[in-house]
Parts: structure tokens; sequence; C-alpha cells
């Protein structure tokens, strides 16, 4: 059942469009991410969902209910930006308290919803403090708190992790999420983060410059990107253009010749792009016979911990290629790798 839809959705300021027919929907109890470079329009579409601003054309369904003419007062949805946005003269639980007025009159019934929403994002005890008091990661729980107070019928968040510190972020990640699946909100979360649409979506919107690229599963978007844009976007990528398709499932580009699993998508004769993950690259060391097996030239290492980022140059007619490969420290240590060594790499067919 779709339970949100949003149908040729186009929005201007002035001559500038910001929003060019953008379609999607999401399941009842669905986290879909919309994730896309700053100023590609996130925050218009998630303004158009809430009823802050209203589009040129296109409608908004929420819950089987065409919202397209109502107010933000009207389709009862919360939502948290991505400052805090709280009342800084009010307590913690005035704030909470102030998404709920309209509906709870009787004060004993604010007082017991405002603890058990308390309770639910983690701040018992903390409900008398006042913004200032309390760190940026707990005046987002407040902001969130707020938000589902009235349980609304779509949840909508704004990049609320973008101004928190990395471990408070991955952190209030796992916490919204479970929070999320337990009430069963159907929530459209705003980010420019890759790494945290991944970690928290069921389903990605990747846009660019006010279109909608793509729509898929995180892993889907991951490992099947449409375009390149999606491709390097979302997480890294190597590329190797102007490969010309020489026969089945072998690609030429002067001397380089290799061999990929295209599944016959590409017509023989015409112009390729491989597109490579660093993690996928197979570093060889001096021996070992690989799929596509390469030499190359160690250009640069850059230590990450679990793993060394490294820079290859591959010697390619016409010029040398720069591919990015991610190998474990481990593996690094064990072969000795080091700047200016050459290696052999390999690219899996596949
Ligand atoms: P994002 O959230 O992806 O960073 P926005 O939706 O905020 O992007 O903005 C998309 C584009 O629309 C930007 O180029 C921005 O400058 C423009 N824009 C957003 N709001 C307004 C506005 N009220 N008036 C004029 N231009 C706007
Ligand atoms: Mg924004």
């Amino acid at each position: 059942s779709r339970y949100l839809e949003l149908r040729n959705v186009t929005m201007s300021f002035n001559r500038f469009t910001a929003l060019e027919d953008v379609s999607f929907d999401a399941e009842a109890g669905e986290f879909l991410s919309i994730l896309g470079p700053s100023g590609c329009g996130k925050t218009t579409l998630l303004r158009v969902a809430a009823g802050l601003e209203k589009p040129d054309r296109g409608t908004v369904v929420i819950a089987g209910r065409d919202v397209s003419g109502l107010p933000v007062s009207k389709r009862n949805v919360g939502i948290v930006f991505q400052s805090y946005a709280l009342f800084p003269n009010l307590t913690a639980e005035q704030n909470i308290a102030y998404g709920l007025t309209p509906r709870f009159c009787d004060r004993d019934r604010v007082r017991r919803r405002v603890t058990e929403l308390l309770d639910m994002v983690g701040l018992v005890g903390s409900g008398h403090k006042y913004p200032a008091q309390l760190s940026g990661g707990q005046q987002q729980r407040v902001a969130l708190a707020r938000a589902i107070a009235g349980a609304p019928a779509l949840l909508l968040l704004d990049e609320p992790l973008s101004a928190l510190d990395a471990k408070v972020r991955s952190r209030l990640r796992a916490e919204i999420r479970q929070l999320q699946k337990h009430l069963g909100i159907t929530t459209l979360m705003v980010t420019h983060d890759q790494e945290e649409a991944l970690a928290m979506a069921d389903r990605i919107l990747v846009m660019d410059q006010g279109r909608l690229l793509q729509t898929g599963t995180p892993d889907e978007v991951y490992d099947l990107p449409a375009s390149p844009f999606v491709a390097s976007f979302i997480g890294s990528m190597n590329f190797i253009r102007d490969l010309v398709k020489e026969a089945p499932g072998i690609f030429r580009k002067g001397d380089l010749s290799l061999a990929a699993d295209d599944s016959g998508l590409v017509p023989q004769g015409t112009r390729a792009i491989l597109a490579v993950r660093p993690e996928d690259i197979v570093l060889n060391g001096s021996g070992g016979s690989r799929e596509n097996a390469l030499p190359a030239l160690v250009r640069g290492m850059e230590y990450r911990g679990a793993s060394y980022r490294v820079t290859l140059s591959l010697g390619v007619e016409g010029g040398c290629s720069t591919l990015e490969a991610d190998v474990p420290t481990r593996k690094i240590r064990r072969l000795g790798i080091h700047e200016n060594m050459p290696v052999n790499i390999g690219i899996p067919v596949d």
C-alpha cells in the first residue's frame, strides 16, 4: 500500500527550477532517505511534503488523502530540522509538550505523555533542563520527541544529525531507526551524507539538480548505480572511460584489454565506461595471476586504520589512468607495499 505519494512535483523560485517533475512513493512504515549534494532541492522537496512550500505543479497524498491544498498545520506531520529549533526559554518538557497542545488539553495526560516521550528518546531526568543546558545530541532528541509527540502520520527529518559530532551521530542514527521501527511511522529523511543514507534507509532516493536520478534499496544504488553521478556520489568509484567493446565480454582502450561481464547490455563496437569500486580491486604483489591482471605503480598511500587507500597508476596507451584501491592493512604489511613500488593488480570480471 502506498502511504505517501508525491506526483509530478515541480517547484521554482523566480525562474530557478528547484524541483523538476519529481515523483515517488513510500509504503506505510518505510524509511526513505533523500540523498544528494548541497543545493539539489532536498529541503525544498521535504517542505513540499510538509506543506511549508506550495509547488507550481504536482500533488501530495498522505494516507490516501490528497493534502496538496492543505497547509502544514492540517497535514499531521512531525518535522525535525538540522538546527535544533527548540524554544530557548522553554524546558525540554515544555518544548515537547508544545508538540501536543491542540489535542491534549488535560494536564495529567500531557504530563504522562511527556514522560513517556522523554523515556522513548532516552532523556529521563533531563526534562527540566533548558536547551542551553543540553548537548547537541540531547537537543536533537528533544526535537525528535516534540516531532513525534502528537503521533503524526508522517515524520520528516531534514539533516537531523549533520550538526553533531561523529560518535553522537552514529549512536543517534541507530536510535532514530529503532524508534522509527518501533512506532512504525513512515519517515522521510534528507541527508547529503551517503553513509547515513546507506546505514538508515529502507530505500534511497538519489537527487541532483532538482531531479530524482535513482530510487532503490541501499545495496541496489551501491551495486547497480544508474549513472556515473550516482556511482561516484555513493561511495568511491574508479572509472576507466572510452573503452570500446571488441567482442562479447572484451573491452579495449589502446593496449589495455579488459574482460568484463556486461551481460550483453553493451552492443559490440560501442563505447563503454568501466566502473569498479576501490574495495574490489585486488592487489597481487609480485606474483599471482588473477582476472584482468595488470601491471601498475603505487603512487600514493593513505592510512585509514583497517585499510590503506592506495593510488595506482596504470600504463595506458596515450597517457596513464589512475585507480584507487582499498587494501586491508594486514595485506599491505604482508606484501611490504610501499610508494613507487611496481605491483600487479586484478579487476574481477563481474
Ligand atoms: P538542499 O536542501 O538540497 O541543499 P534546497 O532545497 O535548500 O537544497 O535548495 C535548492 C535550490 O533552491 C538551491 O539552489 C537554493 O538556493 C534554491 N532555493 C531554496 N529555497 C529558496 C527560496 N526560498 N528562494 C529562492 N531560492 C531558493
Ligand atoms: Mg537542505
